[in-house]
């Protein structure tokens, strides 16, 4: 079993980083190469501004390629909660902004010709309780009737048809919803951003920031820049360089395991629908196939703010088992991947994005980003821009997170709670 990334294991590394010290004045700097950083750096370098990108590591590192591939459609609330939070228009518009989003990464890909298998293959929420087949419905409905008619339920007995697993007792359909190899796509956008001009640095973590007279000093291991503005898209792997934001997010580990691939026979037999499918427990699985046809299987599995090796191999053993509650079929199926990464969690679970902090910045996805962490990365170019309309997140107020200093020590506590409530009927 391979402890990486089976979207890093299988794409071709980006191969333009500049190989020199960080040095030189830019117009902005963006910190952070995952989708919010990636499309920052692409659409201000083809609007004709010197932009330098500065990553820790390598290009999607981070979540960005290490996620479950899913970019859903609609919001991870209720539309009526939203609604009942911002009002109607506010409501409209950010559940607006994850269906644009996918448009807009559709767009990208067409225009830059990123082959990453971008496919309209459609969500599934499933009931994993019969009780829960009524909240479902009743959001099916409200979803329909307020912001999507293309949604519609799915009877046991359609979801039979969908998946060799007879866990679930209905489902609602998303078909908007799309998947693609977000390894290939990582990298694709790192190019993109590349032709059109930015300068790019991998394994440069930014580890000190000064205000300068014309902008921000930031400053890296092999040297220093300085840019006018500074686009913060670092999410979850925010350091404490950055402590105002790391004091609104909580990092939360999320977990994976990859299959070997399955023969069409083993397909058929269990996920011949091939969307993306998450269910509806508190502490949720996530699971689809890849294009080579194994099973990706995620979830939080433990509650736990860290990734590494000893907590992804724990982890990846209670998913398998997870997994196999779901897919008997799959007992006896060797497991390929195994890994974790970090989402990004606010208190209230949206995103955030504007100006603070002498930055403008992006994040808090709360592991729902895939999708919109595209579109956040182009309103932070616009605000950089000048342009501040066309962010779906303005105004929205966000405190410090009480009794949290940057280390979630709250999670066990959390985690315990969650799997108490998914244990009842
Ligand atoms: C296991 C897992 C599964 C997920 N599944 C899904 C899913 O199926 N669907 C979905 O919608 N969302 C999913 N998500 C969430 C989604 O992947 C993220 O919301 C999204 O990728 C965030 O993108 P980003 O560019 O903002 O941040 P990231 O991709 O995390 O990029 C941040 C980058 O900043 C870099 N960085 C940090 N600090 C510094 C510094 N000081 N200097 C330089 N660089 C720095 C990091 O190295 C990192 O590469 C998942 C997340 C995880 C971890």
């Amino acid at each position: 079993m391979k402890f990486v990334s089976y979207w890093h294991d299988t794409s071709v590394p980006f191969d333009n980083a500049v190989a020199g010290p960080v040095s030189g004045e830019f117009e902005v700097a963006v910190i952070g190469a995952g989708f919010t950083g990636l499309n920052a750096a692409r659409q201000l370098a083809k609007s004709g501004l010197k932009v330098a990108l500065l990553e820790a590591e390598h290009v999607g590192y981070g979540a960005s390629g290490r996620n479950g591939g899913h970019l859903n459609s609609g919001h991870f609330a209720s539309f009526g909660a939203i609604k009942a939070r911002f009002g109607d228009a506010q409501a409209r518009r950010l559940w607006q902004a994850y269906d644009d989003s996918i448009d807009m990464i559709e767009a990208i890909i067409d225009e830059e010709k990123i082959d990453c298998g971008f496919r309209r293959g459609g969500k599934l929420k499933l009931a994993s309780k019969p009780s829960h087949v009524k909240k479902l419905q009743a959001m099916c409905d409200e979803i329909r009737r307020e912001v999507d008619p293309t949604v519609e339920w799915l009877s046991r007995e359609d979801v039979r048809k969908e998946l060799g697993s007879d866990a679930f007792h209905g489902a609602v359909l998303s078909p908007k919803s799309a998947m693609m190899h977000m390894g290939h796509y990582a990298i694709g956008m790192a190019q993109a951003a590349h032709r059109h001009g930015a300068t790019i640095w991998e394994h440069n973590p930014v580890i000190a920031r000064e205000r300068v007279p014309n902008g921000w000093r930031l400053t890296t291991p092999t040297g220093s820049l300085v840019a006018r503005q500074v686009i913060l898209a670092t999410d979850a792997y925010t350091t404490e360089t950055f402590g105002y934001f790391r004091r609104r997010m909580m990092s939360v580990a999320s977990f994976i395991i990859v299959t070997r691939p399955l023969t069409p026979e083993e397909v058929a037999a269990t996920m011949p629908g091939n969307r993306n499918y998450t269910n509806s427990l508190n502490i949720a699985n996530y699971f689809r196939l890849t294009p080579d046809n194994r099973v990706l299987f995620g979830g939080r599995a433990r509650f736990s703010s860290a990734s590494n090796q000893s907590t992804d191999v724990s982890s990846g053993q209670l998913l398998r088992k997870q997994m196999v509650d779901v897919f008997p079929q799959l007992a006896d199926v060797e497991i390929d991947y195994c890994w974790g990464g970090l989402v990004g969690c606010t208190q209230d679970r949206y995103p955030r994005a504007g100006t603070a902090d002498g930055v403008i910045y992006g994040m808090g996805y709360s592991g729902h980003g895939a999708q919109v962490s595209t579109l956040i990365g182009s309103v932070l170019a616009d605000i950089a821009m000048g342009r501040k309309d066309t962010n779906p997140l303005d105004g929205m107020a966000w405190r410090a997170v009480p009794m949290h200093t940057g280390k979630p020590w709250f999670l066990p506590i959390v985690g315990a709670y969650y799997r108490m409530k998914d244990m009842l009927p």
